[in-house]
């Protein structure tokens, strides 16, 4: 009986019809996937992205090389060197993160204690070679740059969430 059945299905296209019928249910309807890249879902402002270093207004760098992000971060991917200025105050060398170590806990951004390590919401980035992805404190302060409206705003958004 059932290889009768199955007959009769398959010369009728019952499958297909009942895929087409359930194809023509949903084409009306209002559509719950974006056509990436040209739209985009919303994002948090606790979103982790890219990382920067921030400058102050004046231009000075707001890292006064505490390493407290070094210290807690878990993946190891932070390496600061630092020296002291004519002036007294403190100030990196060097501040790379590994990217290819970094698992975007956030830790580094919440232990700063003058917001100079952030993450921002940039997530479109790749490397194409061994290193690309080695950020050094020229680039991360470059990133800052170019993004510091956008970072004071997300900052001031999840202000509420600290
Ligand atoms: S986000 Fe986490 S893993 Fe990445 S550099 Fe910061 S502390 Fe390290
Ligand atoms: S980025 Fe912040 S936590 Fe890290 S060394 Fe600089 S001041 Fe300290």
């Amino acid at each position: 009986m059932s290889s009768i059945k199955n007959f009769f299905s398959s010369f009728l296209l019952y499958e297909f019809f009942k895929g087409m019928l359930l194809t023509g249910k949903y084409f009306f309807r209002r559509k719950v996937t974006l056509i990436y890249p040209y739209e985009k879902t919303p994002k948090s402002p606790r979103f982790r992205g890219l990382h920067a270093l921030r400058r102050y207004e004046d231009g000075e760098e707001r890292c006064i090389a505490c390493k407290l992000c070094e210290a807690v971060c878990p993946a190891m991917a932070i390496s600061i060197e630092s020296e002291q200025r004519s002036d007294g105050s403190r100030r990196t060398t060097r501040y790379d993160i590994d990217l290819t170590k970094c698992i975007f806990c956030g830790f580094c951004e919440e232990s700063c204690p003058v917001d100079s390590i952030v993450e921002t919401h940039i997530h479109e980035y790749h490397g194409e070679k061994q290193g690309d992805l080695y950020f050094t404190k020229e680039m991360l302060l470059a990133i800052g740059d170019k993004y510091e409206s956008d970072i004071a705003i997300r900052i001031a958004e999840d202000a509420s969430y600290r």
